[in-house]
């Protein structure tokens, strides 16, 4: 790989690049400055325009691909354009859970703060009353759940006549979770003709028969498949490749214990954006290493400086920019750290290039939270080798590390020899100890003059998440129907719980599958099979999870109403 610059970087031209040339208004332009954005990622380079030219859109995209602005930023384009007074929904964004209302909800509001544009969340479990209150006020752009957005349409009070965008986000997960139903009688309420965006992980027969049916000559995105898969690129095979799965809150924690345990020479930490740069190349300087940031907002001078720092040592991390990189001369690094799963998998291989150059080892190793999965795959399709999952090393096995790097040195001081004059001090202290707590004593003085560069602190500990896709291949299984009666595998170590309403109540898998991953926080493939009875239902979760979910159904409602919950007894031995 070259190190020839693949486009400007001087601080102004870097500016000029990326999202200026979409034509976006220049109040959301401000906002993703704001936010440190360099330039669009894939899917918001191809289903920008799209939507802004009021297209409808097919788009496979996964967490973390920046999906999120892909459709934000043309509705609310289109929506500050429009101006004047405004009382109606103008977008309306569809998502399968009440973690993902409120995250994109965030998402629209940051990006549309400085335009003035009014966001509402509406999911399952909030207060319908605030719902009402802000409804009535009016909102210009609703995120919302299917199950909760149908109950306001049923109502009357959320009016879709004047939508003028409508997204379906995550929409695999949707049909998973049983919102066929909701979602077509949602659909319905919409005016004919209104552009539609779908964006989904994965593209099961179901999705197909959706799209085909609500999107109107749709233009199809997919991501990763369209590109020319080439061999590794060279070098490649010697770079040892590692993701840690870590929650977002723990990511800094993480790299900083990684950093003690690999102990890297000279490193690059890529991040997203400009002020991820700016906040971890601080915060790695407040926990005592010598980091540099650099971003595509440094003028040429303030480049060459951090370069300068950067070659001669006096640094030896630089976290930087995929924009700010692109240009770099740097020969070769120990370790690439990827503070977050790159949006597209040709940049992680472009970061990765860095090291493992002209024979010699290298490191890659990644960050990513659960819900990456996907993004990872996509790496592993594009490069044809097997990125190795683990969780973040313990503060057990950073300590093991630590006293390793110091009998590594006291075996380098030994064979070095010149200790003459310390053997005085070990033959008086012998007359006194045992020889071998004299040693331990000079082992745990040279061990704490080492320092501890980092804090130890609790990371929690979260498990790798299986590399199987989520639905079970055609041929694999029964395929899911909207409502199937059972849904889920059977889960080793799952206990039953029984829940005192069925069909009767008019309770749906997705009802329950709702409850528990909003109340309970459970992720979705935690829950097992789900039987609806007409008076009861049925629902397998961890054995270790089924007291917290037990409590959680006991405090919401299920379909309007307060259930009975416990688990399942074991049925009377047969006489
Ligand atoms: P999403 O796939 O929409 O969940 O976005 C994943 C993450 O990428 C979010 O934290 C976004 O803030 C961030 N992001 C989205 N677009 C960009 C971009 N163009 N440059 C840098 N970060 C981005």
């Amino acid at each position: 790989m070259s190190d020839t610059p693949e486009r400007p970087v001087d601080g102004e031209e870097a500016e000029q690049s990326g999202f200026v040339s979409l034509g976006l208004d220049s109040r959301l332009l401000a906002a993703l400055a704001a936010l440190g954005y360099e330039e669009p990622t894939p899917v918001q380079r191809q289903a920008i325009p799209i939507l802004l030219e009021g297209r409808d859109l097919l788009a496979q995209a996964a967490t973390g691909t920046g999906k999120t602005a892909a459709f934000a930023l043309p509705m609310l384009d289109r929506l500050v354009r429009e101006g004047g007074e405004r009382r109606g929904v103008f977008g309306l964004v569809l998502v399968p859970t009440r973690e993902l209302a409120m995250q994109v909800a965030e998402a629209v509001h940051r990006y549309g703060k400085q335009a003035g544009v009014r966001v509402l969340a509406v999911y399952g479990g909030s207060s319908m009353g605030l719902q009402l209150r802000a409804l009535e006020r009016g909102v210009d752009v609703v995120v919302a759940t299917p199950g909760r957005a149908l109950d306001h349409v049923r109502r009357g009070t959320l009016a879709l006549a004047d939508v003028k965008l409508v997204v379906l986000d995550e929409a695999d997960e949707m049909l998973d979770m049983g919102f066929a139903e909701d979602l077509e009688a949602i659909l319905d309420a919409t005016p004919d003709g209104r552009p539609m965006a779908l964006f989904s992980a994965t593209f099961p027969p179901r999705i197909a028969v959706l799209a085909a049916r609500r999107l109107s000559s749709p233009t199809e995105l997919k991501l990763g498949a369209s590109r020319a898969m080439g061999a590794a690129p060279e070098g490649q095979g010697r770079v040892k490749q590692t993701a840690y799965v870590v929650p977002r809150a723990h990511k800094l924690a993480a790299l900083s214990r990684v950093l003690d345990l690999e102990d890297p020479t000279s490193a690059i930490v890529f991040c997203r954006t400009r002020t991820e740069v700016d906040e971890i190349s601080e915060k790695l300087n407040a926990r005592g290493r010598r980091a540099e940031a650099l971003h595509g907002g440094f003028s040429q001078e303030q480049r060459d400086r951090v370069m300068r720092r950067f070659r001669s040592g006096a640094a030896d991390l630089l976290v930087a920019t995929d924009v700010a990189a692109r240009g770099l001369d740097v020969e070769q690094v120990s370790h690439v750290f990827n503070f977050d799963v790159p949006s597209e998998a040709e940049a992680y291989v472009h970061r990765i290039g860095r090291t493992g150059r002209a024979g010699r080892a290298g490191s890659a190793i990644t960050f990513y939270e659960p819900r990456e999965q996907w993004l990872l795959a996509n790496v592993e399709r594009l490069t044809k080798k097997k990125i190795e999952r683990a969780t973040v090393p313990t503060v057990a096995d950073l300590k093991a590390r630590r006293l390793e790097l110091t009998r590594a040195s006291l075996r380098e001081t030994i064979l070095g020899g010149g200790l003459d004059t310390f053997r005085v001090a070990v033959e008086s202290l012998a007359d006194e100890f045992d020889l071998l707590d004299v040693a331990a004593a000079g082992v745990k003085l040279a061990h704490e003059a080492a320092g501890s560069p980092g804090e130890d602190e609790e990371i929690p500990a979260i498990p790798v998440p299986p590399e199987r896709p989520r639905f079970a291949p055609r041929g694999d299984g029964p395929a899911p129907g909207p409502f199937p009666a059972r849904r889920g595998p059977r889960l080793a170590g799952a206990v039953r719980l029984f829940v005192g309403a069925g069909r009767d109540a008019g309770i749906r898998p997705a009802d329950l599958f709702g409850a528990i991953t909003n109340e309970a926080k459970l992720p979705s493939r935690a829950i097992g099979a789900i039987e609806i009875a007409d008076r009861f239902s049925l629902v397998e979760v961890p054995g270790e999870s089924a007291d917290a979910v037990i409590e959680a159904l006991r405090r919401t409602t299920l379909r309007g109403r307060k259930v009975l919950v416990r688990r399942e007894r074991p049925a009377p031995p047969r006489r």
